[in-house]
């Protein structure tokens, strides 16, 4: 029997979109039919408050924030050729698999950990506000939007870095903690870690631009650190395993072995810490999947923002939104999975309240209706226009420890 491959969906350039109104193609007209997308009475509408829209985003938004998203211009699937994710199964039983990401991860971690929220996310907290907006599902794993506007409901369809969750008791540990544990276990790692953060090299995703600023890298694009290879890395054992091992399943308890500085040691049969992500080949939780559906179900109208909808888990929300005939906006620079099917039955004269369609960088549009959107309402408190924090940053590293 043939060995079957899973393959990351749609890596080749989408075809590029029709913008839906015509008009929408500059940022006034871009303002002024989102406007309408947003504030038009429905009626339908199962709110006393109102029509409420739900979000869909992704990797899009945060380009502003220095992260590199997947299919744009720049995104890791164009610019690094050798990109290649860690699959669920291959993470679950290969200790060598999991010595080379965490590895990676370790290098990468830096990047994420210091990059913020950007205009985009902050001008959602607005739009939530403004009682626009009452619900995001989110396709990103950056934790952004929860610290931007922590208290709109999100949904994280395919989980958050910020912990890391035991694969046998699925008990949860902050990220920056597991960071300490891998450089106390992995000095050297953690002596290039400082050496190469202040060499700019980790500033690039681009592997030539790395390797000009002394970064060493294989064919692979794994960084080669001559005496400190990724067979010697090591990760530590979830410390409750550790204490207090899992029932194996036959009524005896699972072992969990670590070496003399608390490194997992493969004759464990328990105890493997995986990211909080939900990885190629990983299913995403029934939870997560009946929370997001319900979002949809519940809301009036779906913005989808800077995602091209490429993961099926996201596609078949804003499907399910247009099989439930609600108005749907797509804002991303680039095509979008299908998305002719979300506009086919638009009256070609609405000029946005039916839907729209347009490539114009988040971080530039939000911002733009936010404003536009408070001049037209006088029910809401101006806010602050320090909630606009853009941060100019360099491209990441931090797709390394993804999916
Ligand atoms: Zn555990």
């Amino acid at each position: 029997m043939r060995k079957s491959y899973m393959r990351i969906p749609y890596t080749d350039v989408l075809a590029a979109p029709t913008i839906i109104p015509k008009s929408a193609a500059a940022l006034s007209g871009a303002v002024a039919a989102l406007h309408e997308f947003l504030a038009a009475p429905l009626s339908s509408s199962s709110s006393e408050a109102g029509p409420s829209t739900a979000l869909l985003t992704g990797a899009g938004i945060s380009v502003a924030s220095g992260l590199a998203d997947y299919r744009g211009t720049n995104g890791t699937y164009r610019v690094n050729k050798t990109y290649r994710p860690v699959y669920y199964h291959e993470f679950l039983h290969n200790h060598e698999a999991r010595k080379r990401y965490w590895a990676r991860s370790f290098i990468g971690w830096n990047t994420l950990h210091k990059a913020k929220p950007n205009a985009t996310h902050f001008a959602i907290k607005q739009l939530n506000d403004l009682g626009l907006v009452r619900s995001v599902i989110t396709q990103n794993v950056d934790s952004f939007h929860s610290q931007a506007h922590p208290n709109l409901p999100i949904v994280e369809l395919h989980g958050y870095l910020r912990s890391c969750v035991c694969t046998s008791c699925h008990e949860e540990l902050p990220r920056d903690d597991f960071q300490n544990e891998l450089a106390r276990l992995n000095p050297a790692w953690a002596a290039f870690l400082q050496e190469i953060l202040a060499s700019g090299a980790l500033d690039t995703e681009n592997p030539d631009e790395r390797r000009a600023k002394g970064m060493k890298t294989n064919p692979d694009g794994d960084v080669d650190l001559p005496g400190a290879p990724y067979t010697l890395f090591r990760y530590p054992a979830c410390p409750r395993c550790l204490t207090n091992p899992p029932p194996a399943g036959d009524g005896t308890r699972a072992t969990v072995v670590v070496d003399s500085d608390g490194a997992w040691n493969p004759t464990s049969t328990a105890g493997i810490l995986k990211p909080a992500v939900v990885m190629f080949g990983e299913s995403i939780r029934p939870s997560v999947k009946i929370a997001a559906e319900t979002m949809i179900n519940d809301a009036d109208r779906l913005l989808v923002l800077g995602t091209s909808l490429a993961t099926y888990s996201a596609w078949r929300l804003a499907k399910q939104a247009k099989d439930q005939k609600k108005p749907i906006a797509i804002v991303n620079i680039g095509g979008v999975r299908g998305e002719d099917t979300f506009f086919v039955d638009l009256d070609p004269d609405q000029t946005g309240h039916q839907g729209a369609r347009v490539e114009i960088s988040t971080d530039e549009l939000l911002p733009a209706l936010v404003d536009r959107l408070k001049l037209s309402s006088t029910a809401h408190p101006a806010h602050e226009a320090s909630d606009y924090i853009l941060e100019a940053r360099g491209a990441s590293v931090f797709k390394d420890m993804l999916s």
